[in-house]
């Protein structure tokens, strides 16, 4: 018997829960779950240290500490050239999965419609079923994962109110073009919608060229540039935009993220943030005040050298026959694994363990349809030497169906 409510009626555990569990049980090497194995900055941890020292431990004020909002006002205007008022269009929320709930608690009606990238982030699902509203998939498909223009205009009813857009987009790796959000603004203009965007990878993107970056050396592989969708002709108004520091800044369990735009919209994530969590971690957040202001070409640097990692990774499951889409942006690389005779993505997750000590993720949970059934994802956000070990691990392994 089940006590659950309606609103999670068959909504699963989310999958990197059950992964990660998989993999401390087993001993397996985790490239599911995305989380780094090495921590951000010791001078940002640092000041989280000093900011509970210094009696930083009481309730920080609703909308978050002046500090950071005034710190993450800047980062938008240093890299975007948003310019933000951070008393009213910057609201802090603890981990942008918290910036998804509040906004959709905040803005979506029963019945509305949602316009949604598919694969989509397991949150996105249970809180759009949450809400009682409806989403409407626009699917990224194999084998380059772009936005297909007409499939997103046929997705919209007079029912829809929202497009819910992630770019960098997880977990396919696609960073939508200026082009392509130009598209997504089209529509929005058009038919009057609102768009909330997750742009948490928005510093973790890289050039097509294996080795290096093509920024700092002047190669010809194309460079992936994050554009927030806030910064097309008549889109700041619709816009509501949520990031965060864990991605950034490696700190993915700090869970400190952030919802900016206009006041009508930010005020909305406040309004239904403060019965959610009521106010985030108090001494995290001058921390990353600290972090935004005092580092900020950290995320770069991180992403030069993810850049490595994910060409280690994608050559290495290149080099055991799996067919792999190198990635422009985030932490994952997408694999097709019916080339080695698999036509269910869920069941060659749940053996690797046992057959190869790796996990990785299926993205079956991330599609309504079927076009994710053969598709697995690799975190390559871990340490050289464990991509290299995992990648020993399934080049000896018997990985055939
Ligand atoms: N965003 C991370 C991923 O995609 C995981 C976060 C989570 O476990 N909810 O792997």
């Amino acid at each position: 018997m089940t006590h659950l409510a309606q609103r999670l009626d068959g909504i699963p555990p989310t999958i990197f829960t059950t992964m990660s569990a998989l993999a401390l049980r087993t001993g397996a090497v985790n490239l599911g779950q995305g989380f780094p194995d090495t921590d951000g900055p010791a001078s940002v941890v640092e000041a989280a240290g000093r900011a509970m020292r210094s009696g930083a431990n009481q309730y920080a004020p609703g909308p978050g500490v002046p500090a950071l909002r005034q710190a993450i006002a800047r980062h938008q205007q240093r890299h975007y050239g948003i310019e933000l008022d951070p008393d009213r269009q910057v609201v802090v929320t603890t981990g942008c999965t918290e910036g998804v709930a509040a906004a959709l608690l905040g803005l979506v009606d029963p019945g509305d419609e949602i316009v949604v990238l598919e694969p989509y982030y397991d949150s996105y699902v249970a809180m759009i079923q949450m809400c009682g509203a409806v989403r409407r998939p626009v699917t990224l498909r194999a084998p380059d994962f772009r936005l297909d223009a007409d499939e997103l205009r046929a997705a919209v009813t007079p029912r829809t109110r929202f497009v819910l857009l992630n770019s960098p987009h997880n977990p396919t790796g696609t960073v939508l073009t200026r082009a392509e959000l130009q598209q997504v603004a089209d529509v929005a203009i058009a038919h009057d919608l609102i768009v909330i965007t997750d742009e948490v990878y928005e510093h973790l993107t890289f050039s097509d060229g294996g080795g290096g970056d093509d920024r700092d050396n002047g190669g010809d592989g194309a460079v992936h540039e994050h554009v927030p969708i806030s910064t097309l002709p008549g889109m700041f108004e619709r816009t509501l935009t949520l990031s965060s520091a864990g991605k950034s800044y490696s700190l993915t369990g700090w869970k400190v993220g952030w919802a900016t735009g206009p006041p009508e919209l930010v005020s909305a994530v406040l309004a239904a943030k403060q019965w959610l969590t009521f106010t985030s971690g108090a001494p995290l957040q001058p921390a990353i005040a600290a972090a935004l202001d005092d580092e900020p070409d950290w995320p770069r640097a991180l992403a030069r050298d993810l850049q490595a990692r994910r060409d280690l990774l994608c050559d290495g499951l290149a080099g055991i026959g799996l067919d792999v889409r190198r990635p422009e942006g985030t932490y994952f690389a997408l694999t097709d694994i019916s080339s080695l005779g698999w036509k269910d993505g869920m069941e060659f997750c749940l053996a690797l363990p046992e057959r190869a000590g790796v996990v990785a993720i299926p993205t079956q949970p991330f599609h309504d349809g079927h076009d994710g059934d053969q598709l697995v994802r690799w975190a390559f956000c871990k340490e050289g030497g464990v991509i290299e070990e995992a990648l020993k691990r399934l080049g000896s392994a018997d990985l055939r169906a």
